[in-house]
């Protein structure tokens, strides 16, 4: 196998004109896989490559490092990367829209840049291998590689939140963000209730449904999935042994002999709450002044996006009331907050885990949070005290961490206190656990993980392969030439996509055309088959030589004849009695609406709160099936509607007595999807294929994804048909 990852940034650094790879988490998870396989990075290399090394570093980064370098100019930078990703998309995705600011030429610059990635891919990827596309700095970049070559296994990790829909909509290009990240087969997530999000906002910005594991976009099939990242655990395990990590600790102790030591670790970014948990240190030490000499927070922040005006007035801000805090509270025995602004040596962030007695962990919001597991990892003793947000993505996983609010000042404060206080016995009824799964489900895990959930998705594509099987065998039916056609095709969401309106879901250019050539082939017959009215069909289909069924089998209208009457004595009285039902459901629902046919009543909710509407849906259903039971009608459930239609009714029966006019040896294939569809999909006679449309429970014997691939399927059906 071959793994092509694409992540902003390559895993080197530049130091002194030498290429130095970084480590962390997932570089050692990725490279893990390239024990038994090819691994290619694609990424930015960092930095500024001047024209003149560029050649040489090429070569090295290719051959001895297996990264492909994808070089970005300041100003593709500006746009795509400061702009775009970090002053756009990351306040969203982290639910601070006050902090989002958006250009037109960000996004343009993203979308080149996505372009440029997916170049780079194309180049290096072979049809078949696996892509597993990183983050939401490449949104765009899993539809860009599926449409040049849908051979490739392509897999995208969200490792930010995805927030709210009622956030998410906020966003001006929410609608192409989706659709790029639609292109891949698994898109994964650290937590359950970012994937839930997701498939609201796919819901509420496409109108496209899911459920909890897949997404079908017209002929795609998306799995969706739940894998919150790991860490190196065992690499901590032994770093925090080792002779580097003792020195660091020595110093430690001897700095910090006889106090409490708090710790945190952040990038300096509003999204980690920092100025919310100085203000808890700061309540902390109002309320227990014994404490104060005895104390000490150590705050390492790390510098973060400084190019970006939020950032810097953060730091600003940070420093102030780290300054105010200490000037209130120092005395000439302890200073109480130490404030670090720089990154620091791995080893002597190992020691600091090693030895706080407390690690401080209050972002507002986390994707993940690989700080709290890092903690975890070096408590060897299973002592310590792991205080944590329950907004981070780790709080899932990690139970028995002490969890807060880190809006609720005092009660973090109060938190604090008590973690200083807890028994070394609860400590490690606490931590142990927690540390048993950082240790088990570890980065390597989390890797395997979603690429065997991968594997699996792309087989899934190959499962969809009904089409070809139902072509294979209607065209051999067809054989010798000249064997007649009979096509009995459903309308809606089989023959054309659905649209919010319905009346906006009229035959397009393209679909006109291949109505033309249907009607011109002289050994094919069509029926359309459709829920829709008289009136509807004549517009759109009157002029072909079709037969046409209207009100889901109620009107008939035989090629060439006038519309008749599937049967003159149905029952239509029951129509009165279910109205007022109707009526008070849609004055209910907002969005819902009623249509009375010669046959049926219908109640719309397509436009109606998708959820909301199919919750309302069920309650109609229920009510009307308490209230029927003596009439002669049936209850379907299609897609955003609930229909009450004859019992004497049905496209069945419609088709039933269309099929007599077949010749022997004539073929028929029928093709719906929807509940109404299927009285005709479960009939059988010989030759007969009934093909249903997308998924679903059917008696159908073949499966056709989307209305897309059924007329591709009506054009090769036509092609045959013609030939010689
Ligand atoms: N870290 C680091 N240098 C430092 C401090 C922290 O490399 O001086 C690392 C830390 O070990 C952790 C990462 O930065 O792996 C922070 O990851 P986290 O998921 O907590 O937050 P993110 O920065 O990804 O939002």
């Amino acid at each position: 196998m071959k793994l092509i990852t694409v992540a902003n940034r390559l895993p080197v650094t530049f130091r002194d004109n030498a290429i130095i790879r970084s480590d962390g988490g997932l570089v050692s998870a990725l490279e893990g896989v390239r024990r038994d396989n090819e691994l290619i990075w694609v990424g930015w290399p960092g930095g500024d490559v001047p024209q003149e090394g560029r050649d040489a570093m090429i070569k090295t980064l290719r051959e001895d490092l297996g990264c492909e370098p994808v070089f970005l100019s300041a100003e593709e930078r500006e746009g795509y990367y400061d702009g775009f990703s970090n002053a756009s998309l990351w306040p969203i995705l982290h639910y601070m829209p006050d902090y989002m600011e958006y250009k037109d030429e960000w996004f343009d610059a993203y979308w080149q840049v996505n372009r440029k990635f997916a170049d780079t891919v194309l180049r290096v990827a072979q049809d078949g291998d696996i892509v597993w596309v990183q983050d939401y700095h490449l949104f765009l970049l899993p539809e860009m590689l599926a449409e040049a070559n849908p051979t490739l296994r392509i897999g995208f990790f969200l490792h930010t939140p995805f927030p709210s829909y009622e956030l998410f909509r906020c966003q001006p290009r929410r609608q192409e963000l989706l659709r790029g990240v639609l292109g891949a087969q698994l898109v994964g997530f650290h937590t359950f209730g970012y994937l839930r999000h997701f498939r609201s906002s796919l819901q509420r910005i496409l109108n496209v449904d899911s459920n909890l594991n897949q997404v079908l976009w017209g002929d795609h099939r998306a799995r969706l999935g739940v894998f919150p990242i790991g860490i190196d655990s065992h690499g901590f395990g032994k770093l925090v042994k080792s002779d580097e990590v003792a020195r660091f600790r020595t110093e430690i102790d001897a700095q910090y002999a006889d106090h409490r030591m708090v710790l945190s670790v952040e990038r300096l970014d509003y999204s980690k709450g920092i100025p919310k948990k100085l203000q808890a240190i700061e309540r902390f030490l109002e309320l227990y002044p014994e404490l104060v000499d005895s104390i000490n927070f150590v705050l390492i922040a790390v510098p973060s996006r400084e190019e970006v005006d939020t950032y810097r007035d953060l730091k600003e801000s940070v420093a102030q009331s780290v300054g105010h805090i200490n000037g209130r509270f120092a005395t000439v025995r302890n200073i109480p907050v130490n404030f670090i602004n720089r990154s620091v040596p791995f080893a002597e962030l190992v020691a600091l885990y090693s030895r706080a007695d407390m690690a401080l962990v209050t972002p507002l919001v986390d994707g993940m949070n690989l700080v709290a597991k890092e903690y975890l990892a070096c408590r060897e003793n299973g002592d310590g005290v792991l205080l944590l947000s329950e907004f981070a993505g780790a709080a899932q996983e990690l139970f028995s961490a002490v969890l807060v609010n880190p809006y609720d000042i005092d009660g973090v404060s109060r938190a604090i206190a008590d973690g200083l206080q807890m028994h070394i016995d609860e400590q490690r009824e606490r931590v142990l656990p927690m540390r048993q799964r950082i240790l088990e489900y570890n980065a390597d895990r989390w890797t395997e993980d979603f690429l065997a959930h991968l594997d699996a998705s792309s087989d899934d594509q190959q499962a969809t392969a009904g089409y070809q099987s139902a072509r294979r065998d209607v065209l051999a039916a067809l054989q010798p030439p000249g064997t007649s056609l009979h096509l009995f095709l459903d309308y809606d969401g089989t023959l054309r996509e659905f649209e919010r309106n319905p009346l906006d879901a009229v035959p397009t250019a393209e679909m006109r055309d291949l109505f033309r050539q249907l009607d011109a082939c002289a050994d094919c017959h069509v029926f359309i088959v459709s829920g829709r009215s008289q009136s509807f069909l004549d517009a759109h289909f009157g002029d072909y030589r079709f037969g046409l069924v209207a009100e889901h089998g109620y009107w008939v209208r035989l090629p060439g004849a006038d519309w008749t009457l599937l049967k003159n004595d149905a029952d239509l009285s029951w129509k009165a009695q279910i109205m007022p039902i109707f009526q008070f459901h849609a004055l209910s629902t907002p969005g819902s609406s009623v249509e009375e046919k010669r046959s049926a009543l219908v109640w719309h909710y397509r436009k109606a709160d998708p959820e909301f509407g199919a919750w309302k849906a069920n309650h109609l259903i229920g009510e009307l099936t308490e209230s029927i039971s003596n009439l002669p009608v049936e209850i379907h459930h299609g897609k955003c509607i609930v229909e009450v239609n004859s019992q004497h009714i049905s496209k069945g029966i419609a088709v039933e007595r269309a099929m007599k006019q077949v010749p022997p040896g004539g073929v028929a294939v029928c093709i719906g999807d929807d509940q109404t569809d299927e009285s005709m999909l479960q009939l059988r006679f010989d030759n007969f294929f009934p093909i249903k449309v997308g998924e679903g429970a059917t008696a159908a014997t073949y499966r056709i994804p989307s209305p897309k691939k059924v007329r591709a399927f009506l054009s090769d059906l036509i092609a045959a048909a013609k030939a010689p």
